[in-house]
């Protein structure tokens, strides 16, 4: 579904996303984990062109991204992205949210788009919510919002960038029990974590960064358990 072949990209002269291949299939849930700065965060934002790559090339159905034009803004809304700050619109209520992308993008009607929206946010547990504004609601709430108007866009595959490193401990689990519920359902995801048990549970794969390379890629099982390279083992040894 999400191919990337040879993807590199510089930062002047930090090279930070060295000769990346990653394939993705549909239905797939990939953890990212590395130490920081090993540009998982690049490759997130470079996946949705947020970014731009040096060389390489990034596929989505077999289609190439385009760098730029109504191309690429098509292409780019098959790409959901959940990032840490939940970049929620301030002023507006939290079902306006979730329903801004499909009635201006997507051209849905307003009646369709809300209905729609209400039923992502009670499958985000959050539906009596909908007339709040943002800043009324918790974290994790906030977040969950997200995840939902990341969905109302009917994505393939959505791109989660640490996406409850800046919550209250209380309210990670929340979040965490969406995105389970999600890949259980056969959402296609990328997930940049640093949550353990979350990719112990939900992962299909493990994508091990370091230095802007893909050092290892295993089962949760396999990498947990017995890492084969150096660099991972030395990282488990650290966080678990
Ligand atoms: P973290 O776990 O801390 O979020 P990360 O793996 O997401 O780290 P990136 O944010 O992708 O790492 O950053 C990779 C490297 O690129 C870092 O050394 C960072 O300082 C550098 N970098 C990121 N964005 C830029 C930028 N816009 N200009 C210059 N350097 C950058
Ligand atoms: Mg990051």
């Amino acid at each position: 579904l999400l191919v990337l072949e040879n993807v590199d990209k510089h930062f002047g002269d930090l090279h930070v996303l060295h000769d990346i291949n990653l394939s993705v299939q549909r239905g797939e849930v990939v953890v990212v984990i590395g130490p920081s700065g090993s540009g998982k965060s690049t490759l997130c934002r470079a996946i949705n062109r947020l970014e731009t790559i040096d060389s390489g090339t990034i596929r989505i159905d077999g289609e190439p991204l385009p760098a730029e034009g109504r191309g690429l803004a098509r292409l780019r809304s098959d790409i959901g992205m959940v990032f840490q700050a939940f970049n929620l619109f301030s002023h507006r209520t939290v079902l306006d949210n979730v329903t801004l992308g499909p009635t201006k993008v997507l051209r849905r009607p307003k009646a369709e788009a809300r209905a729609r929206g209400m039923e992502l946010l009670e499958r985000v547990r959050i539906a009596e919510q909908a007339n709040k504004y943002p800043a009324q609601l918790s974290g994790g709430q906030q977040q969950r919002v997200a995840i939902a108007r990341a969905l109302a866009m009917n994505p393939k595959v959505i791109m989660f960038d640490e996406p409850t490193s800046a919550l209250d401990p209380e309210m990670v689990q929340e979040v965490l029990d969406v995105m389970t519920d999600l890949a259980q359902e056969g959402m296609t995801m990328v997930v940049v974590t640093h949550e353990m048990g979350f990719a112990r549970r939900a992962a299909n794969r493990v994508v091990f960064m370091a230095d802007g390379q893909i050092v290892e890629e295993n089962s949760p099982e396999v990498f947990f358990t017995t890492p084969e390279s150096d660099r991972a083992r030395d990282f488990l040894s650290k966080i678990l």
